[in-house]
């Protein structure tokens, strides 16, 4: 059998799932945001910062985590690597999946496309909310007084996740855009626009 694009076998392959690597500073909205694209496009969400938050407390892996999180210090790629592969494993037959905080750094940029690669399918773009840092600032505190986080509640760790951010995740930008896979969005508004953004922009990469 000759396949072409609308063969059901060749819709159903791995090669056309939906990736998207949402992108951006901690506080930029990629939670709230990957929660209703989830929705809308039946998407699976995985965020790394919701995993580590949800292991078991009492295990050395979650303690170990915590180590590094209370802080706002990144977990090592090694762990979070490790973590995130076993997490996408969960759901083999997903039409797609968003990587919400995941990668964070380089080495974890290029883990994924490696793990994505022996899956036969790849990120289809990284969507990156630009949000500037008072307002990050702002927004992180305010999340404080009901999210329960301590990585919240204390301006000096708040600050060193930004500023780990600089340092670590943002280079991770320039991976994307070498790829021509990156799409700045812009992540000041309503939640409404700032979620209708980013579909035109799923809706046009896709
Ligand atoms: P936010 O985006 O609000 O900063 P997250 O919930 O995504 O917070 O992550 C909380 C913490 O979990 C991070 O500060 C970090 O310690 C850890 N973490 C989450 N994702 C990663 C990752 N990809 N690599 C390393 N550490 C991570």
């Amino acid at each position: 059998m000759v396949m072409d694009e609308t063969s059901p076998k060749y819709l159903s392959s791995t090669n056309r799932m939906i990736n998207i690597v949402i992108f951006g500073p901690p506080g930029a909205g990629k939670g709230t945001q990957s929660a209703k694209l989830k929705d809308k496009f039946g998407l699976i969400h995985i965020s790394t910062g919701d995993v580590f938050r949800g292991l078991n407390p009492e295990s050395d892996l979650a303690k170990l985590a915590k180590s590094y999180s209370d802080q706002g210090n990144l977990v090592p790629d090694e762990i979070t690597i490790k973590i995130l592969e076993s997490e996408v494993s969960k759901y083999p037959d997903a039409a797609g999946v968003i990587y919400d905080g995941f990668p964070r750094t380089e080495a974890q940029a290029v883990a994924l496309d490696a793990f994505l690669k022996s899956k036969n399918t790849s990120i289809s773009m990284a969507l990156a909310l630009e949000v500037e840092e008072n307002e990050l600032r702002d927004r992180l505190k305010n999340r404080a007084l009901d999210s329960g986080r301590p990585d919240d509640a204390d301006p000096a760790i708040i600050q060193n996740r930004i500023d780990v951010y600089n340092a670590q995740t943002a280079p991770v930008a320039d991976f994307y855009k070498k790829q021509g896979k990156y799409v700045g969005i812009n992540g000041v508004g309503s939640i409404s626009d700032i979620f209708d953004r980013l579909c035109s922009a799923v809706q046009e990469k896709a």
